[in-house]
């Protein structure tokens, strides 16, 4: 990191694989590059890994989990993870920024929510990494039987743009805590930081070829991953599309799978919830990070008693969000992350209106100038008078775009909250506790937030239910996905088996 040039120069910055311990060019020699979506600027040129690299990089993770890894201790691992969560603390204001001009977030989001989370996941799994244990089973006869917690093997993980770093440390930090090796796979519109993570990962001790980082395309890099058969589990984070391609890619070495993908999650604010609150919250719901959460509250539900007040409140209050230059403390929006994603989110904004829905604030690019006038900016945006089964409230936007549906009563509400292929998350808002827990129970959700949205904390599993993937990250869930159990069965009576015969 000593090398690093300061973030928001001109000057573009050049990665190479990281690859067994050493820094190299792709087989191909191909480079591709990254641009600042503030701007669209080249932010930095950076080596394009195929079909080979994915090779060499599985190869040698594979070598260093028969090899070198395989005899580090729990302890040792631990001490590592530990380390590296304070290399992160000590890159933070750097790591931060370099993520804001590779992603576009706010820098407020990259400094105080993503960076904080990253290292707090290397530091709660370090505490894991001692902690992991079989069991002894009381089994009848004279027999011992006990577990043997393992570590999978090789780990593919292919993660999103979303949440660069956060989404490198919610892989690799259980895996590795567990005694797996990786080939992690960043995404194509935002590897920078997970490659300056491979620098401190090298500076924490972790041995060569434990964390290999091939950026590439999906299409390329990522596929060879996932049809990869020296591969163990492959972890995806990302598209509802994508991640299908991914669980057929694997099914034919049957290798292990989980998957986080999208959302469209209800928000529902009863008429007796905090209203001031509730507007806070469903606007924390669907402009935090652009809009470009899996967790999104994109289907805000409001009661229909306190709609048009709810409206007003959320507009008048939205109007004041700052969308601009994402490097300023004072920004709440940045831009989208690429000229793909702001198209996604423009042809959204059409159908909503072809759909019959009514714009309430937004609808349209703001007008930046300077060096703004070329960033992927959208305004945050509401339309109201949405049903349930328009497009704009079933399909996953991944932007600043609301749709406030509004309901009658609770048998009305469960039924059109479920109504979605979607079940990673939902936001309640309500002052009667008794109807808060009924609908924590009610919803086929992976997280449910009852007057507050998008909570997290490393300790906490977070994942989807039906078409928003399985497994699940973080806490001791996390765990499940990376390590295979072994029983153990040891006869104690030393007799003769006489089952067939002495
Ligand atoms: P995506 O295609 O699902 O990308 C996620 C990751 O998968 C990236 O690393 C991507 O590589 C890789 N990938 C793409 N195609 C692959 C394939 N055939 N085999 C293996 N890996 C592959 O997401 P996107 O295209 O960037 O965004 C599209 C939509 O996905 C968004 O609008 C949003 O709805 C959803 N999304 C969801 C999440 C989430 O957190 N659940 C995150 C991001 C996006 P490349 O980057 O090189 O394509
Ligand atoms: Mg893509």
């Amino acid at each position: 990191m000593s090398s690093a040039q300061p973030a928001g120069t001109n000057s573009t910055r050049k990665y190479q694989l990281l690859i067994d311990g050493q820094w190299v060019d792709s087989q191909s020699g191909k480079t591709f590059t990254t641009p600042n979506p503030a701007t669209g600027e080249t932010l930095a040129e950076v080596a394009e890994g195929d079909k080979a690299d994915i090779d060499n990089a599985v190869a040698a993770a594979r070598r260093a989990f028969e090899g070198k890894w395989s005899r580090i201790s729990a302890r040792d691992r631990g001490r590592m993870l530990y380390k590296l969560s304070q290399l992160i603390e000590e890159h933070s204001t750097e790591l931060a920024a370099l993520e804001t001009a590779d992603n576009g977030k706010p820098i407020k989001e990259s400094s105080y929510v993503d960076l904080p989370q990253v290292a707090e996941n290397f530091e709660y799994f370090a505490g894991w990494a001692t902690k992991i244990e079989g069991e002894t089973i009381p089994v009848p006869g004279e027999m011992f039987n006990y577990t043997l917690r393992e570590p999978v093997g090789v780990c593919g993980q292919i993660i999103p743009w979303n949440f660069p770093l956060l989404m490198a440390a919610w892989k690799l930090a259980p895996a590795l805590a567990a005694g797996n090796t990786i080939v992690l796979k960043p995404a194509e519109q935002t590897p920078v930081t997970a490659m300056e993570l491979g620098k401190l990962i090298q500076e924490a001790g972790f041995p060569e070829g434990v964390v290999n980082i091939v950026p590439g395309y999906g299409e390329t890099a990522g596929a060879a991953l996932a049809a990869h058969p020296g591969i163990d589990k492959v972890a995806f984070t990302g598209s509802t599309e994508v991640g299908k391609l991914i669980a057929r890619a694997a099914a034919d070495n049957l290798t292990k799978v989980s998957l986080e993908l999208g959302g469209k999650a209800p928000n529902i604010v009863f008429a007796d919830a905090d209203i001031e609150q509730a507007v806070n919250g469903a606007m924390m719901g669907i402009f935090f990070n652009q809009g470009q959460v899996c967790c999104a509250g994109s289907r805000l539900f409001v009661q229909a008693d306190v709609k048009d007040q709810f409206i007003d409140r959320l507009k008048e209050k939205s109007a004041k969000i700052v969308v601009g230059d994402p490097m300023d403390k004072a920004t709440n929006m940045g831009p989208q992350v690429s000229q793909e994603q702001l198209n996604r989110v423009k042809s959204y904004a059409d159908i909503a209106r072809t759909e019959g829905a009514t714009v309430v604030a937004g609808g349209e690019c703001p007008t930046l100038t300077g060096a703004f006038q070329n960033g992927y900016f959208y305004q945050p945006t509401i339309f109201s008078d949405v049903k349930n089964q328009m497009r704009i409230a079933q399909e996953e936007i991944f932007g600043p775009v609301v749709s406030v549906i509004s309901f009658e009563n609770e048998d009305d509400l469960i039924k059109q909250a479920n109504e979605t292929i979607y079940g990673l998350s939902a936001g309640i808002w309500t002052s009667n506790i008794t109807r808060a827990h009924r609908f924590a129970k009610a919803i086929k959700a992976g997280v449910i937030w009852i007057n507050t949205y998008n909570m997290f904390n490393a300790a906490s599993p977070f994942g989807g239910y039906k078409q928003s993937g399985y497994g699940r990250e973080m806490g001791k869930h996390a765990l499940e996905m990376y390590t295979n159990v072994k029983s153990v069965w040891v006869d104690l009576s030393g007799k003769p088996i006489g089952w067939f015969g002495k």
